[in-house]
């Protein structure tokens, strides 16, 4: 669902001559010279989508998608549900690791099974094949972890990931006082976001229903 979902792309405009007119009403960093319109607030265009997306999070190269408001929802759903999976697959995978196929021997409701499979083998292959998956799930349980917290603390803040790591970079030229790179980043700057960025759980009702309806997010 969120692969194939439209994120919230903005239709973009063939008419170059409305950009024209569009900068005359506008602010240059207001507006997006590669879909020719005025960027709503929160939208930021996508370089590998090529399109504009309306409250952009960011592009996802694991979904080959971008993750905008229309799919937010769904991908904070694909993000909890693969972690659920994974803690899963590590409890299990500890607890029959050590778990061997000589319990099940001799099977009477099969006796060809005693005499065609080679119990040793068998074992050793079950053991390659659950190590090597909890290997796998613990070696992703630390960066899938990290996601989750940071993915978390966007929801529950109604702010998104862009809009997150712009606000640290801001700060960092704030507290160095380069005016020269402060005007940069504004000038790049298309979100005027008023909200406060407390937990709530308003916000997270927010991200996920009111966002991609909200008209003043919309072109
Ligand atoms: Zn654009
Ligand atoms: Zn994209």
């Amino acid at each position: 669902m969120t692969m194939f979902i439209n994120p919230g792309y903005i239709q973009k405009n063939n008419d170059s001559r409305q950009l024209f007119s569009l900068l005359t009403q506008y602010e240059p960093w207001e507006l997006c010279p590669d879909c020719q319109i005025h960027k709503p607030l929160r939208s930021r265009h996508c370089e590998f989508c090529s399109r504009c997306v309306i409250v952009y999070d960011h592009h996802c190269p694991w979904l080959n998608n971008c993750i905008g408001a229309k799919n937010y929802p769904f991908f904070i759903c694909f993000i909890l549900t693969v972690f659920i999976n994974l803690i899963h697959l590590i409890i299990l995978n500890s607890i029959f690791l050590k778990d061997d196929y000589n319990n099940y021997l001799p099977n009477h409701h099969y006796p060809w099974f005693n005499y065609v499979i080679n119990i040793e083998a068998l074992n050793i292959s079950k053991k390659c094949v659950q190590s090597s998956i909890l290997i796998i799930c613990v070696l992703f349980l630390f960066p899938l972890s990290y996601l989750i917290y940071v993915q978390m603390d966007n929801l529950f803040r109604n702010i998104t990931t862009f809009e997150k790591y712009r606000q640290e970079e801001q700060t960092n030229v704030q507290g160095s006082k380069d005016k020269k790179s402060q005007q940069t980043i504004n000038s790049t700057s298309s979100i005027k976001s008023t909200a406060s960025h407390k937990l709530s759980c308003s916000n997270c009702i927010e991200m996920c229903c009111n966002n991609s309806k909200n008209t003043s997010y919309q072109q």
